[in-house]
């Protein structure tokens, strides 16, 4: 990855995105690796009936 994704969390946190999802210790918020914020992971699949396993496995197909 030649570009690292550095973003600031709403809470102020600085996050480096240098993984498929990451985390925030300081607020419990997710972002991807293009740093945008993920919905919690308590409500992945809520609407589409998938688990968070399905998902991150899903996305990581179409990044090549
Ligand atoms: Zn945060």
């Amino acid at each position: 990855m030649p570009n690292k994704v550095v973003i600031k969390c709403q809470c102020g946190n600085t996050i480096h995105c240098v993984a498929f999802t990451n985390h925030c210790l300081k607020c419990d918020l997710d972002y991807n690796f293009a740093g945008q914020l993920l919905a919690p992971r308590s409500r992945w699949g809520e609407e589409t009936g998938e688990t968070a396993a399905d998902i991150i496995r899903e996305t990581s197909y179409h990044e090549e």
